[in-house]
């Protein structure tokens, strides 16, 4: 009697767990793969995350599908970079008739204004330079807003954002103070470096090195023949060490700088998207001391 008791009771109890422990995760989608890193993260178990535009993936000329409508009209929250960085997305999400709150991680960040002198229109646009993820101070504005953003979503794990967020926050700190006195071993003369995008405006000011590229802030303009006639003299001229491969351009423009002025190709950075998982540079911590790395290396030989 007393056991067959137990048994109903043991029954409802696992019946009344059923929800609670199937409780559905914040679906989380980030229009590319750094910010769906911070939100994973920050998020950890209580969210499943998704991104549109993946590891070595271009943002900047991505042309989304019809899963990627799909895919936001089911989303709890979207998280999208702003300053100019996903052209497509405005669009995409009119057509996709998503009720989630859409929240500018960048908010809060002083954007660094481009002056794009000299371009194909021999005119010159001021913008912002989206690629603000460079610099970790503006990382941890981020994680801030994207921490705020889910506990908005979700304030019944309110506790769990604001610890992981924390805790992720701590790990940001020792990633600068890293990259801090790496850069203070390189001397000062030699901190100039050649990209093919201007992706690392905010790591070149907040650490001091010079960042010097070809293509202004977007993959999406073509480098005239006087632009990049104006760099090979820039490189010669200034003794420019290094030229770097990304992960998210054709590399065949940098090889043709390192031909023309005998600077020495220093291996790829990661700018706008992390490597697959496996690579080098999976998560942005890694992604941060992979490019750290590649940096010093050739800076120092
Ligand atoms: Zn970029």
């Amino acid at each position: 009697m007393i056991s067959k008791w137990l048994g109903a009771a043991v029954l409802a109890l696992a019946l009344s767990a059923t929800p609670a422990a199937a409780q559905e995760k914040v679906r989380v989608v980030a229009t590319f793969s750094i910010l769906a890193d911070f939100a994973r993260n920050v998020g950890g178990a209580a969210v499943e995350v998704s991104e549109l535009v993946g590891p070595d993936s271009d943002a900047h000329v991505y042309a989304p599908s019809p899963a990627d409508a799909k895919r936001l009209s089911e989303a709890g929250i979207v998280l999208v970079n702003g300053l100019g960085f996903e052209g497509w997305l405005e669009r995409l999400v009119k057509a996709s008739g998503t009720k989630a709150a859409v929240t500018i991680t960048t908010t809060g960040i002083k954007p660094r204004r481009m002056q794009e002198a000299g371009n194909a229109h021999g005119h010159s646009h001021g913008r912002s330079d989206p690629h603000a993820w460079q610099s970790v101070a503006n990382a941890r504005i981020y994680v801030a807003n994207i921490r705020d953003a889910l506990v908005k979503a979700d304030p019944a794990a309110k506790a769990t954002y604001e610890a992981n967020a924390a805790a992720y926050l701590a790990k940001l700190d020792a990633l600068e103070a890293e990259i801090k006195a790496t850069i203070a071993t390189i001397p000062a003369e030699r901190r100039k470096i050649i990209t093919t995008h201007d992706a690392f405006g905010y790591f070149a000011a907040a650490y001091g090195v010079e960042f010097i590229a070809p293509q202004g802030v977007s993959t999406e303009a073509d480098v005239s023949a006087r632009d990049l006639a104006r760099i090979i003299r820039q490189v010669k001229a200034q003794k420019i060490p290094a030229v770097f491969m990304e992960n998210v351009t054709d590399p065949r423009l940098m090889r043709r700088i390192a031909e023309e002025t005998g600077a020495k190709i220093g291996g790829r950075l990661y700018s706008d998207a992390l490597s697959a998982a496996g690579g080098p540079a999976a998560t942005y911590l890694d992604m941060m001391r992979h490019n750290l790395k590649e940096l010093r290396g050739a800076l120092m030989s």
